[in-house]
């Protein structure tokens, strides 16, 4: 289902019965990964095996979005996939709940700091909503 409105991805995210969880979640708002029901571990991006114990009893949980600026790195040689959008910029995040995500952030240059507050930002897009990250200014 596509709108004349919401760019086409031109490389999108493969969606696989076990991802399309997360990426559902993502259109409607919800940002997720799985937890491990074994040994309460989490992991993101999400996984059907726990990397800590390898147990496949894991359950989806809610997550924040919201964490901390660890690092980032403007990207203006994209791959070819991704020239049209450069320049971009890439960031390591530090959730609340203790795990790293890799994404982009949303934000002029000369406003990010290390250790600065994001938050999760959906993109709309087909044929799946991604996230970024942005300044979380209620945040620091
Ligand atoms: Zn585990």
């Amino acid at each position: 289902m596509t709108s004349g409105t919401i760019p086409e991805l031109a490389y999108p995210p493969r969606i696989t019965p076990f991802t399309k969880t997360f990426w559902d979640g993502l259109r409607e708002g919800r940002f997720s990964t799985t937890r491990c029901r074994q040994c309460s571990h989490m992991t993101f991006p999400p996984k059907p095996v726990c990397p800590e114990c390898w147990s496949k009893d894991v359950e989806w949980v809610e997550l924040s979005g919201r964490g901390v600026l660890r690092s980032y790195t403007e990207v203006t040689a994209a791959p070819s996939m991704f020239a049209a959008e450069a320049p971009y910029i890439l960031c390591l995040v530090d959730l609340d709940e203790g795990i790293r995500c890799l994404s982009r952030v949303i934000a002029d240059w000369g406003e990010l700091v290390p250790d600065k507050r994001v938050r999760v930002q959906v993109r709309e897009a087909e044929p799946a909503y991604l996230f970024d990250f942005v300044l979380d200014e209620g945040g620091n």
